[in-house]
């Protein structure tokens, strides 16, 4: 009960939401740009005097009160106290600054390329300091009316949209999202979403098309991270089109379905290899897709030395270590009686005895053992017998109840025209 009370407003809160979808974004993009121009700091001169109004437009300050702004980004090998200098503080005001910002700030984290900007009054007096970091983390020094130096971390307003990403592959799923603009993590974050249908190293060809809709949460007007992926379609040569939406059902439980209300899980994920962005001996340019080749009872998949490995199913650790041949190894049992074998591990990162969920990450490729290179050998085991990985068949986990099916056509009938995106005239 207490469950279904929490989980009101939430499913409430989607419909409207996604209703406000088609403006919203125009007006997001609008107020993003104007956001950007408003907020950016001219990259190339260190110090800029600029002069500016009230800073806080609603504040209803008698008289308009005008104060001077220098902004630097902190220099590389330049203590915060050498660019409070460079602000053309005082001595006397580089300590007062310090010691207010002491206990709340995290002087060991400045970073290169940190915003710095400072307030005075007309009368030259210290009005505001603001140390800024990335796109979120803010902290504002300010003089209180009775003259002492007070600071705060100040908490960025965090917005949320949905945005359509509409990509077609040439030669891999990061590649092709980098030429759309998008972050590279969108990869991951997808995959991980299709990784019951697609497998990313294996199934990906040139032409196909992937369209996601997901959410992108701003800090200030600047792209901060994903949020959700409430819908992704993969629409290929080798795994026809998977499509999937997530909902989230009367008892609160989120999941991804099918266009007919199937959950997307299945007991064993498509591949023994999770989605993930490597930097490799490959170069950083090109992501390895490297192919598998039928070998010896099992599947080799080329991949570098560190690539996650994940259990392709929940099950008990039977061995976890040195397995001969098979170099380091885990051993899996799962519930439908079968076994999976996952050999030449650079590291293992389970023990024996252990559950493990699906998608848990149980080792990392590597070349130990009779490998020549760096490569995941995958097998399966079905009553004592290797049987070909390629060819199972595993069956979706379960439909919602056809009771379920109106409320998950209603919520998701939005979601599917979003990701359908404009209608072509001709
Ligand atoms: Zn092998």
């Amino acid at each position: 009960m207490q469950n279904r009370a929490d989980d009101l407003p939430r499913r409430r809160r989607l419909p409207a939401v996604l209703a406000g979808l088609g403006f919203l974004a125009i007006l997001a993009v609008a107020l993003v740009g104007a956001a950007g121009r408003i907020r950016s700091i001219p990259p190339e001169p260190a110090v800029a005097m600029t002069q500016i109004g009230p800073v806080d437009a609603a504040d209803p300050a008698p008289a308009p009160a005008r104060f001077t702004s220098v902004a630097v980004r902190l220099q590389k090998n330049q203590t915060l106290n050498q660019a409070l200098f460079s602000l053309r503080l005082a001595a006397a005001e580089v300590n007062e600054v310090v010691e207010a910002l002491r206990g709340h700030f995290p002087f060991r984290k400045a970073r290169p390329g940190d915003q710095l900007r400072l307030e005075r009054t007309a009368e030259g007096d210290l009005h505001r300091f603001t140390y800024r970091q990335g796109a979120a983390d803010e902290w504002v020094v300010e003089r209180l009316p009775d003259g002492t130096l007070e600071s705060a971390k100040r908490p960025v307003e965090l917005t949320t949209e949905v945005a359509r990403v509409a990509v077609t592959i040439e030669s891999s799923l990061y590649e092709s999202l980098a030429r759309a603009e998008e972050d590279p993590g969108l990869a991951v974050l997808a995959a991980d979403v299709l990784a019951w249908d697609v497998d990313f190293y294996q199934d990906v060809r040139s032409g196909d098309r992937m369209r996601i809709l997901v959410e992108k949460v701003y800090a200030d007007g600047k792209l901060l991270r994903y949020g959700e992926v409430l819908a992704a379609e993969y629409d290929g040569v080798a795994t026809g089109r998977k499509r999937l939406f997530r909902y989230t059902d009367a008892t609160g439980q989120t999941s991804y379905f099918d266009d007919d209300g199937v959950s997307a899980r299945r007991g064993f994920l498509k591949s023994p290899l999770k989605y993930a962005h490597i930097t490799s001996s490959f170069g950083r340019r090109r992501h390895p897709v490297l192919g598998y080749t039928r070998a010896h009872e099992g599947v080799d998949y080329g991949a570098p030395t560190g690539t996650p490995i994940w259990a392709v199913g929940e099950g008990a650790v039977r061995q976890a270590g040195w397995k001969g041949g098979c170099g380091k190894a885990v051993v899996l049992k799962h519930r439908n009686g079968l076994e999976t074998i996952y050999c030449h591990l650079s590291r293992v990162a389970v023990s024996a005895g252990k559950q493990v969920s699906q998608k848990q990450i149980i080792g990392y490729v590597g070349s130990t053992g009779l490998s020549t290179g760096p490569h995941l050998h995958f097998a399966v085991k079905s009553g004592g017998r290797y049987v070909n990985p390629l060819q199972l068949k595993v069956p979706r986990d379960s439909p919602l109840p056809a009771s379920a099916l109106p409320d998950f056509r209603e919520k998701t009938a939005p979601l599917r025209a979003q990701l359908a995106g404009p209608v072509a005239l001709n």
